[in-house]
């Protein structure tokens, strides 16, 4: 199996200069052999094989930079052309320009020539230790395949390392091992012991900022029919897409955390399938809150990481009275949208949601038995 982890990465000048001559030599080298091949095919009606060391002598600067790099350039190339022929559906390969191509190379690892070293450098060849966010470590049995290194338009630098690891199941889940999560449309989830996993209280604070930002963005933009766009607003630009890039970061290592440390933890996690989009519509709860909190990506996330470790993840059908049905007697009564906690006949008082996740996760025993 492959994964691939991006790490936003910190050069020093001198190896973002380094990043940007490669970036450059990627694209020349591109563009030559993409010529070439036009040529060639022009003249005699049949393809054109070239490699990138054909054109180091005549452009020795292609020497300065990582020769895998230029090589991944020359795969890449082959594949375009070949997606082109096989299936008719992608474009022409088209020339790469400085302005409209996006800066990134790719490059191999090969024994240990890009590595992660000390938590905090991301090792590169012709580049050295880069200084890197690990924010999430590989397991000790992944492998890195291959690195690219990439630049947002904003000068940001990251680097998204691919990794390769056997598949193994090493745990046999354990059915007492057992939780449930109900949908939470004001945090993320309840799950069946009574804890909230929520997305983080400033990112709320973020998005303050960014209708900000927005708001003055907004007025930025000129009056005018097709005036050139300001450089005041093109900075202002770059402010939001900043704050847009943070938001998202923020929203996936909460993520990202709270589905590991669920996946680690049980061996059985029962969720119910819901309908994200119905529920925004409906105005189930706070529409907003439904759209923006990730609780699909989260359910995604979930859903690998317990089948990489070989454990369940089961889905309650959306119908399932998980709500209305009393987690202790199981008595169904009628819930509205508004009553907060259950109250039931046989002296049971809790949580909406605290009852429904206990009922998810039994339902979800139940369904895992009949399998
Ligand atoms: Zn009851």
């Amino acid at each position: 199996m492959n994964k691939a982890i991006k790490y936003r990465i910190y050069p020093t000048t001198e190896q973002a200069d380094k990043f940007a001559q490669t970036f450059g030599c990627c694209r020349k080298v591109w563009n030559l052999m993409l010529a070439d091949k036009i040529a060639y095919y022009k003249a005699t009606g049949k393809s054109l094989q070239t490699t990138p060391a054909q054109y180091k002598k005549e452009y020795i600067f292609l020497k300065e930079v990582d020769s895998l790099a230029l090589a991944n350039v020359q795969l890449n190339l082959q594949s375009s052309y070949k997606a082109f022929f096989d299936k008719k559906r992608n474009g022409f390969p088209k020339f790469k320009s400085r302005k409209h191509t996006r800066n990134s190379y790719t490059t191999n690892n090969q024994k240990g020539t890009v590595a992660i070293i000390d938590d905090k450098y991301i090792r590169l060849p012709k580049i050295g230790k880069v200084k890197a966010v690990i924010h999430r470590q590989p397991d000790a049995d992944w492998i890195i395949k291959s690195a690219t290194v990439s630049q947002e338009s904003d000068g940001t630098f990251y680097i998204s390392v691919l990794f390769e690891f056997e598949k193994t199941i090493t745990q046999v889940a354990k059915s007492d091992n057992v939780i449930g999560l109900d949908y939470k449309s004001d945090g993320l989830y309840m799950d069946s012991n009574g804890n909230i996993g929520s997305n983080h209280k400033y990112y709320r604070e973020s998005h303050k900022k960014l209708a900000k930002e927005q708001r003055r963005l907004s007025r930025k933009v000129g009056s005018k029919k097709n005036q050139t766009k300001s450089n005041n607003y093109l900075k202002q630009l770059k402010k939001v897409n900043k704050i847009h890039r943070h938001i998202t970061n923020q929203r996936l290592d909460n993520l990202h955390k709270l589905s590991t440390e669920i996946a680690n933890q049980y061996d059985v996690v029962c969720i119910e399938s819901l309908d994200m989009k119905a529920m925004s519509n409906k105005g189930f709860g706070n529409g907003k809150a439904t759209l923006d909190n990730g609780y699909g990506l989260f359910l995604n996330m979930l859903e690998y990481k317990l089948s990489d470790k070989g454990k369940y993840f089961i889905k309650v059908d959306k119908w399932y009275p998980s709500s209305q049905l009393c987690s202790c007697c199981g008595i169904k009564r009628k819930l509205t949208l508004a009553d907060r906690i259950y109250k039931c006949d046989c002296g049971l008082t809790i949580d909406r949601d605290y009852n429904a996740a206990i009922n998810i996760k039994n339902e979800g025993l139940r369904l895992l038995e009949v399998a």
